[in-house]
């Protein structure tokens, strides 16, 4: 893999910053046909993308990367391209006084940064993009050294569908990632763990460079007294087993009321043995990104065993738990945790499952309060008031009810963290908004009267002031 030195990184950035200046804001048109090309580049290339993707991985489902990092992301793709012309127009705000006009100017940035992560390597990178060429700006992108097959081939593609003035793709490991996160570029979007992502705010803040944080966490599932318990086993593992489990959002702990245990686990086996009868051979099930990766789950497991838990396989009758050949690694539910094993103290990003029953759903809530924010919490049960009392009372990137990840697929909705899972968000028109500069901007009126009002002598325009300050 070819990697770029940082004196080549600082020149690709002055390179591009001059060229922005240079052409001036990109008109809507020119806004379009990137945004286009970028939905052009991923159709025509789908086939080789999705094969890239594999290779890296191991197995990584077609299906799975079909949907999850190509018609997503055009989808989000289109989305932009389809109201950028409407996004960008100024915003008028009421004449402050006869004569003024005020408004607000949407300008691009600039040049901005996107250090992208492997779990989804073409919707973490394209993703963002859609906002960054909405709001009229250029961009620099750096994808995981983790999924070396999709970022070179992200590389080439990316040199033939655009001028390197308006898309360049860097390649490179965290030494680069930590080169890249230092350039001052006009905003940097990093999606990634948290570890890093104070790394690189760190780095930013050297430069005072704006960021937009993606990260992760440990996003609870709070299943409540009145809910349908096949429901949430169906719902939460379908997302627990989609990409294995490697998912920013995925639900990384429950939190099940003591009583519900059993039906929620006879319910969990069932939907495992109906949808994947198989796992190890089965093409639908993706294997975790490496063997690090691999191990550390497996450690995970082992740990919390020894540590007093108790760990139920969803492994089909005959099949191993986890192969390590494959590195496929069989969905696990694990109870009787305690908040000093791993699997309750970090993400998980993979198909184990920790269950912490509670007693009263004031405890489950209370727990989730006291840990970092996530970037979602998930909640299942019918009635309205607790629906209503759960989103008042905890804090996260978004919430869904009777369903995980949900949000995620709706263009419209704001996508990022709060707290520890991250800082602002994207997606539709708040990336448009989040990599755009909202400039006031003013026309004073001919007789400049608000300019007169400040002008000395103030003796004669006192009496104004002080019949306003007594109301
Ligand atoms: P990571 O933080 O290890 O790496 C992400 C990117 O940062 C990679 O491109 C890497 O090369 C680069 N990098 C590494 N060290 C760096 C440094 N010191 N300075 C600058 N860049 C550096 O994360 P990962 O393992 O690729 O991804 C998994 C993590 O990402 C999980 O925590 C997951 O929750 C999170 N994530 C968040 C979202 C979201 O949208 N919120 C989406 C996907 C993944």
């Amino acid at each position: 893999m070819y990697t770029q030195s940082n004196n080549e990184l600082q020149t690709i950035l002055n390179t591009m910053k001059k060229a922005h200046l240079d052409t001036g804001p990109a008109s809507a048109e020119l806004r379009r046909d990137r945004l286009e090309r970028c939905i052009k580049l991923l159709r025509d290339n789908h086939s080789a993308l999705v094969q890239a993707i594999n290779a890296d991985f191991g197995h990584r489902s077609s299906y799975q990367s079909l949907v999850a990092d190509l018609f997503a992301t055009i989808q989000l793709l289109k989305h932009a391209a389809e109201n950028v012309a409407i996004w960008m127009q100024p915003e008028h705000v009421a004449d402050p006084v006869p004569g003024m006009k005020a408004w607000i100017e949407q300008q691009p940035l600039g040049v901005i940064g996107i250090i992208s992560p492997w779990n989804f390597p073409i919707n973490l990178a394209f993703g963002p993009l859609a906002g960054v060429f909405a709001a009229g700006n250029t961009a620099m992108l750096k994808p995981s050294e983790l999924t070396p097959c999709t970022s070179e081939l992200l590389a080439e593609l990316v040199a033939r569908y655009f001028h390197p003035h308006e898309l360049t793709v860097v390649l490179g490991d965290a030494l680069v990632g930590q080169a890249f996160s230092a350039l001052a570029f006009d905003h940097l979007v990093f999606t990634g763990s948290t570890a890093v992502g104070k790394k690189v705010m760190r780095a930013a803040a050297e430069n005072l460079v704006p960021v937009t944080l993606e990260l992760g966490g440990k996003s609870p599932v709070m299943v409540d007294m009145d809910a349908d318990i096949a429901q949430a086993a169906e719902r939460t593992l379908t997302i627990k087993t989609f990409n294995a489990g490697q998912i920013c959002l995925s639900p990384d702990y429950m939190l099940l009321p003591e009583d519900k245990t059993q039906g929620f686990i006879d319910a969990a086996k069932t939907f495992v043995a109906e949808h994947f009868p198989t796992i190890i051979g089965n093409p639908d099930y993706t294997a975790i990104i490496n063997t690090h990766h691999y191990e550390r789950l497996v450690g995970l497991l082992e740990e919390a065993k020894q540590h007093g838990a108790t760990v139920i396989s969803l492994a089909p009758d005959g099949e191993a738990d986890y192969d390590a050949i494959t590195r496929k690694i069989a969905p696990h539910l694990i109870l009787h945790v305690s908040d000093d094993m791993g699997v309750m103290q970090e993400e998980l990003f993979g198909p184990l499952l920790p269950i912490k029953t509670y007693q009263d759903s004031a405890q489950a809530i209370a727990y989730i309060n006291s840990h970092p924010r996530p970037l979602a919490a998930y909640y299942f049960g019918v009635d309205k008031t607790n629906q209503a009392a759960f989103m008042a009372q905890t804090t996260s990137g978004a919430l869904v009810i009777n369903d995980v990840m949900t949000h995620v697929m709706i263009d419209s909705l704001p996508f990022g963290g709060v707290g520890a899972s991250g800082i602002g968000a994207y997606h539709g028109v708040h990336g448009f908004r989040r990599f755009t500069h909202a400039k006031a901007v003013v026309v004073q009126s001919k007789d400049g009267a608000s300019n007169l009002k400040l002008r000395a002598p103030y003796q004669e325009k006192l009496a104004d002031l002080e019949a306003f300050l007594q109301g």
